[in-house]
């Protein structure tokens, strides 16, 4: 596995539904997941993941250091704080199953 690809600790969060509210708040949806998402929190379809499903988005150096939809848990946002070159506008987030927990 190349370190890039090792880098991620398969929490699976980026492969769920996530919707911006305003300018700085992020809702992501914990009860609707990708359809390829496993049990596991793995991908069941990797190497053809951006054919099979056009919301996957590859991701890469830049997409560390400046994707505002990326969740602070993220293994690459975490990485890019620790070398000090996450660039993305600071936002909030919202991690629940369903709608009602927004305000
Ligand atoms: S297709 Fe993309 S979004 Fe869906 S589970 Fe695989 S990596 Fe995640
Ligand atoms: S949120 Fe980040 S660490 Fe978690 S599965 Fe997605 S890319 Fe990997």
């Amino acid at each position: 596995m190349k370190y890039w690809e090792s880098i991620c600790s398969r929490c699976g969060l980026c492969c769920h539904s996530k919707v911006k509210i305003g300018k700085r708040l992020w809702y992501l949806d914990l009860g609707s997941k990708c359809a390829f998402l496993s049990e596991d929190s793995t991908c069941s379809v990797y190497p053809q993941r951006f054919r099979l499903c056009p919301e996957c988005r590859k991701l890469t150096l830049l997409r560390a250091l400046t994707a505002e939809w990326l969740p602070p848990q993220c293994a690459y946002v975490q990485w890019a704080k620790r070398h000090h070159i996450r660039f993305s506008r600071r936002c909030e987030w919202v991690m629940a199953l369903d709608e009602t927990h927004i305000e």
